[in-house]
């Protein structure tokens, strides 16, 4: 295989949970010019179905499926949905994610587990319901949208979001942990770590503190649009065969510091 056939998906079906804006429209985006059919899942339609013509327009398969990531018999109806229609599932990308802010001293333990909720057990529920078909096939790639803010922390004045936080290591540690299961079986599991890009979870952060964030990090600025989806489709092609269990920043460095 020479190396652009290595990062083409023509043939495979990808998921992209949180697929319906932001990042994870990004990442479909990306899968999708690389010949995936793709899958694109969120709770609400208002932006799953522009979403899912933006795709189409573009000349992608796409299909757009509701489905709260955090609710069992929703994740489960919508692997049974998805293996219906499309027959196998080869990628996974779990995108979807909410975010709190507060002070760690006032954060409700309800919204504590909102968030733990959506995106650590959401992101689990959807590894398992796709996992399994991708280890009865033999082969699969499962890529974990977790975030920098799970590796280090973060100041108040930028991010106040402790449980955000604990969420995303959660997701590196379940990434790492079902990489060394699921490695012998043909699947594996990485994930990224996003530093801050303009979206609609982040507009509100990056209003506040874009000017530092920007001076903080190493290349002086912060993503750009475009700038994760090649990380992704790394990490859901052949190209990637041999990396299973790593976690890949995509931060300009923030990080590296
Ligand atoms: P965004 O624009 O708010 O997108 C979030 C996506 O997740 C939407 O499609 C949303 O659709 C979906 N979603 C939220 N709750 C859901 C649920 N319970 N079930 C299913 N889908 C749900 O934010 P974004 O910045 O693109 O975030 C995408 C991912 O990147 C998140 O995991 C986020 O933590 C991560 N990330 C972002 C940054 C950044 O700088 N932007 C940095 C690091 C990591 P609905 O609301 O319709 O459900």
């Amino acid at each position: 295989m020479n190396l652009p056939e290595m990062f083409r998906l023509d043939g495979r079906v990808a998921v992209v949970t949180g697929g319906s804006r932001g990042l994870g429209l990004e990442i479909a985006q990306g899968l999708g010019e690389a010949g995936a059919t793709v899958v694109i899942t969120a709770r609400r339609q208002e932006w799953l179905g522009p979403a899912q013509e933006e795709l189409q327009a573009a000349g992608i398969q796409a299909a757009a499926l509701m489905c709260d990531v955090a609710e069992p018999e929703q994740v489960a109806a919508l692997g049974t949905r998805v293996l219906e229609q499309l027959g196998k599932v080869d990628v996974l990308v779990n995108a979807a994610g909410v975010s709190w802010g507060a002070p760690a001293t006032e954060l409700s333990a309800e919204r504590w587990r909102w968030v733990m909720d959506v995106n650590a057990t959401g992101a689990f529920l959807c590894c398992q319901t796709f996992g399994k078909p991708m280890l009865a096939q033999g082969s699969g790639r499962i890529v974990n949208v977790a975030s920098i803010a799970g590796l280090v922390g973060t100041s108040p004045d930028i991010l106040d979001a402790v449980s955000y936080s604990a969420s995303k290591g959660a997701i590196m540690a379940m990434t790492r942990d079902l990489a060394v299961k699921w490695a012998p079986r043909g699947v594996t599991v990485n994930a990224v770590a996003p530093g801050f890009f303009p979206t609609r979870m982040t507009k509100g952060v990056i209003e506040q503190a874009g000017a530092k964030l920007a001076a903080a990090n190493p290349m002086g600025r912060l993503g750009r649009p475009g700038e994760l989806k090649g990380a992704v489709l790394f990490l859901a092609s052949d190209a990637a065969s041999y990396v299973t269990g790593h976690v890949l920043t995509v931060d300009g460095g923030l990080t590296a510091w």
